[in-house]
């Protein structure tokens, strides 16, 4: 039952493509460290694919073909990949969905204040983080703030070598005797996390002299007013670019493998396909995971549901009855990271049942806590049949649990998709060290995932 290591395997070719994958994923992972950032990447590489626009296909009403290529950007934070297939879309799509969300700390909605000579951004941290981790480390600021005339502004600071970084400070370790005997999860607080901004007062200016400074350099550089803050969507993410990991440089150290890795698997995979797959196939890359999937952009909203009714209306298969029929008879992987099992903390994990690095895609048949609360908990019947398609393509792959039984848990997408009567497992890249400010992945594990995205789009047949 113990999974063969996937580097074992590979011959010249092979490991020029397990690298050539690497540096597609780092160049990815660079360009989006927001959602935002993913989606609009996300688009760039569909329409680069010959991807069109479905709503232009909508409003030029019908003449759709098998082969067609279409996308959808649901606000500018969730993207639909669709490449039709031979099969009408009734039989069920065959779907790979990620999510481009990661864990980060939010500027909050009036941000700024000066103490001490010192410009802060009061923040609100999305997902969920170790808060000791973001102390101390270079920051950079990425988003968006919209101004009341809907004009949107975007910004990029401490990504650029010439760029400043910001951060938050921790407490000198001499006068740390308090704060070192706390609990790991009380030592920092959420209020805690503010980051600097500033340090230098602005000349002939009496009240909040640093603060002003700060306001003055919004305005000059971007444009923005204080008040644009109300409107805005300022993300704090750990500065720098992914980078090579282990002096063999088979890993890869960046910010928001989880879940970025199995969004450009999917991207990578979907780029393969045959001129006509057999089964119409569907790139998901949702937002909003970190936080329960809710919101118009996570994958609890209808956005979907509505994308695969406009395209069934574009293919003449209109109506409630068969849009339910082809959800109930798709077929998905919920693409999400798994724990990669960590020697240094053997114990968290049951060795048997552990995804390792190295060692191919992960299938994750149930995720949840306790009693697989909240779980999906996949169908033997497909995960019969997807151990075909893996053996077949010769796919390195493995099983595991999220961790020791009752020690902790988490969820995905799948148990939303689920919903619909679609056949859904998890399958993703291990991950070490995840959701922390940088993460660690195999790059086997990644060209794995990506040949494993693409064999079961192109092989998985209808029910
Ligand atoms: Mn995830
Ligand atoms: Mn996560």
């Amino acid at each position: 039952m113990e999974r063969e290591n996937a580097w074992k395997k590979y011959d010249q070719k092979a490991l020029k493509a397990v690298e050539s994958a690497a540096q597609g994923y780092k160049a990815f992972l660079d360009k989006g460290k927001t959602e935002r950032e993913c989606a609009a990447e996300a688009v760039r590489m569909a329409e680069e694919n010959g991807y069109l626009p479905l709503a232009a296909a909508v409003k030029k009403g019908g003449g759709v073909r098998p082969g067609d290529k279409f996308y959808q950007v649901q606000m500018g934070k969730a993207v639909m990949l669709f490449h039709l297939g031979k099969q009408p879309l009734e039989k069920g799509l065959n779907i790979v969905g990620a999510h481009i969300d990661s864990p980060r700390i939010d500027l909050k909605q009036n941000p700024f204040y000066e103490d001490a000579d010192i410009a802060y951004a009061d923040t609100h941290y999305y997902g969920g983080i170790k808060k000791y981790q973001w102390v101390a480390r270079p920051l950079a600021l990425h988003g968006v703030a919209v101004k009341k005339d809907g004009t949107a502004v975007s910004l990029v600071i401490g990504e650029d070598d010439k760029d400043p970084v910001v951060g938050i400070s921790d407490l000198l370790i001499h006068l740390s005797q308090e704060q070192m005997a706390k609990k790991l999860s009380e030592a920092i607080t959420g209020e805690g996390l503010d980051i600097m901004l500033a340090g230098r007062p602005l000349k002939g200016e009496d009240k909040e002299p640093v603060k002003a400074a700060l306001l003055k350099i919004l305005k000059d550089k971007y444009g923005l007013e204080e008040e644009d803050m109300l409107s805005a969507e300022i993300e704090a993410v750990p500065a720098g670019k992914a980078r090579d990991y282990g002096l063999d440089r088979s890993m890869i150290l960046g910010y928001g493998h989880d879940d970025r890795v199995c969004a450009y698997a999917e991207l990578a995979a979907m780029a393969t396909l045959p001129e006509i797959p057999e089964y119409t196939c569907c790139c998901l890359l949702a937002d909003k995971e970190e936080i329960g999937s809710v919101g118009a952009t996570g994958m609890q909203a209808r956005y979907f549901e509505n994308a695969v009714a406009e395209l069934m209306a574009l293919t003449g298969e209109e109506g409630d009855l068969r849009l339910r029929r082809a959800l109930a008879a798709s077929r998905m992987l919920s693409c999400d990271v798994s724990a990669g099992f960590d020697p240094l903390y053997a114990a968290a994990f049951e060795k048997k049942n552990a995804a390792f690095l190295g060692r191919g895609v992960c299938y994750n048949k149930f995720t949840g806590r306790g009693g697989k609360s909240g779980s999906n908990d996949a169908n033997a019947e497909f995960l019969g049949r997807l151990r075909k398609i893996m053996d077949d393509h010769k796919i390195s792959w493995q099983t595991a649990e999220l961790g020791r039984v009752d020690l902790g848990g988490g969820g995905t997408i799948a148990y939303i998709c689920a919903l619909y009567g679609m056949e859904v497992i998890d399958s993703g890249v291990p991950v070490l060290s995840m959701h922390a400010p940088n993460e660690i992945i195999s790059k086997a594990d990644l060209y794995e995932a990506i040949r494993a995205y693409a064999a079961f789009l192109t092989d998985m047949g209808g029910r």
